[in-house]
């Protein structure tokens, strides 16, 4: 009988991707994933560490898991364990930097597998780990990661000491994913990593790897639509732009890093770019892609945020007119320097300011799905949820739902969508399929 196993994933895409891949290779080693985390004989809680209240939901979760299957091995991954290594509660705790040992340390535990064999998993010498190639649930849209790590000590940020240096996923294991990917009918890429424009970074590449590696994906057949995951704005160079407009597969949808807009807390932060290099790539990807949507991640009552530094960072905010802004209050996590600087913010106004700024989100992302209205657009249809109906997203990603006369609606085709109307975020028209979809 098979092993089965449970997840439980908090955090980023990356972990979610990570949590997939780690179910792959289990798979290889005949165990079975479950929905059920009573009936599992290993629990995975894939922890996160990029706040404070980060850290402890992934110490919750951990002894929940421990509650809800008490004969099951309970696993702790991730970021958070990588800054607690003995992570109390569960049996086998590893790191971001030793997850490679994973599969091997449960196999020794289940008795197996021989103690040579496991050897043949563990990463040599601290390069990108290869996981394989990795199917996600939506049938549609699969993540995949290319890079792992960052350089920059930001002062509020763990992920350089936990997740360690940029290292790179070769092009070729990448390449080779994607075309398995696609000849089993995805037809979205999310290309992601912790610091994607530093794919390469350790080889001496500048940012135009990415642009290179992503011709060649555009070039595999299957692939209808590339997104990219979160970009640091000072790496967004003229060649890359160019790059990326001339690919014809890339998304028009930007999530650029931001977390403040105003500048004296950009340096607090140390963030390497100011409100005026943001501006500049943002006009430049908007003269590349007229209908670009950007989103961003901001931070409010960041240390020594002041009144007026908040207003500045909204002002811009509106400026650049985000289609959504994910805000969160600044959380202090030990081991970064934003942990002990002075002048830490008050809770109650941090709280008000994340909820001053979230309101300026929704209405700039409702204001942004009433531009659309009688615009067309391409959906790539992810859900039928009846016949006639369907749901996905368009190229911008914004969400789509309407309707469709073809016979040959399905999850995984390309739609032709008029949008008629908005209702609130999500965009509501009629769907003809796009020839040879
Ligand atoms: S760029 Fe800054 S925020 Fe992003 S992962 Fe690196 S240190 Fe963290």
């Amino acid at each position: 009988m098979a092993y089965k196993v449970f997840f439980l994933t908090l955090g980023c895409k990356v972990n979610s991707y990570e949590s997939a891949a780690i179910a792959k290779l289990l798979s290889g080693e005949g165990f079975e994933e479950t929905q059920d985390p009573s009936q599992c004989d290993v629990y995975v809680v894939n922890t996160c560490a990029v706040t404070a209240e980060a850290d402890r939901k992934s110490r919750q979760m951990i002894r929940k898991a421990r509650r809800v299957a008490p004969s099951a091995i309970v696993v702790a991954m991730g970021c958070h364990t990588e800054m607690c290594k003995d992570e109390e509660g569960a049996d086998i705790t590893v790191g971001t930097s030793d997850r490679p040992k994973l599969v091997p340390l449960l196999l020794e535990r289940l008795q197996i597998r021989s103690a040579e064999k496991e050897n043949d998993l563990y990463d040599a010498g601290g390069r990108f780990f290869e996981y394989g190639a990795v199917l996600l649930q939506e049938g549609t849209r699969a993540v995949v990661k290319i890079e792992d790590g960052c350089n920059n000590f930001c002062t509020y940020c763990i992920i350089p000491y936990s997740r360690g240096r940029v290292r790179s996923r070769s092009r070729e294991a990448v390449l080779e994913e994607i075309r398995d990917l696609a000849g089993k009918g995805y037809s979205e890429f999310v290309i992601t990593g912790i610091h994607l424009c530093s794919y390469e970074k350790e080889l001496g590449h500048g940012p135009s790897a990415l642009g290179e590696l992503l011709s060649e994906v555009a070039g595999i057949d299957g692939v209808e639509r590339i997104r990219l995951g979160s970009l640091e704005p000072y790496s967004m160079t003229d060649e890359l732009i160019g790059m990326l407009r001339d690919n014809g597969k890339i998304c028009p949808h930007f999530h650029l890093s931001l977390q403040s807009g105003s500048d004296s807390v950009l340096k607090r932060m140390n963030r390497k770019y100011d409100t005026e290099l943001f501006r500049e790539v943002v006009r430049k990807l908007r003269s590349a892609f007229p209908t670009a949507s950007f989103t961003t991640d901001m931070i409010c009552g960041f240390p020594g945020e002041t009144e007026e530094e908040h207003k500045e960072s909204c002002a811009f905010a509106k400026e650049i007119g985000f289609t959504h802004i994910h805000v969160f209050p600044f959380s202090p996590r030990e081991g970064t320097k934003a942990f002990s600087m002075p002048d830490q913010v008050d809770p109650s106004v941090k709280n008000r300011r994340t909820a001053e700024l979230r309101e300026i989100s929704d209405v700039m992302e409702a204001e942004r799905a009433r531009e659309m209205v009688g615009a067309e657009v391409e959906v790539l249809v992810e859900k039928v949820p009846e016949p006639g109906l369907f749901e996905g997203y368009c190229r911008e990603y914004i969400r789509v739902l309407g309707t469709c006369d073809s016979d040959c609606l399905k999850p995984g085709i390309l739609l032709s969508c008029r949008v008629g109307s908005a209702d609130g975020f999500t965009l509501r028209g009629k769907g003809f399929p796009v020839t040879g979809s």
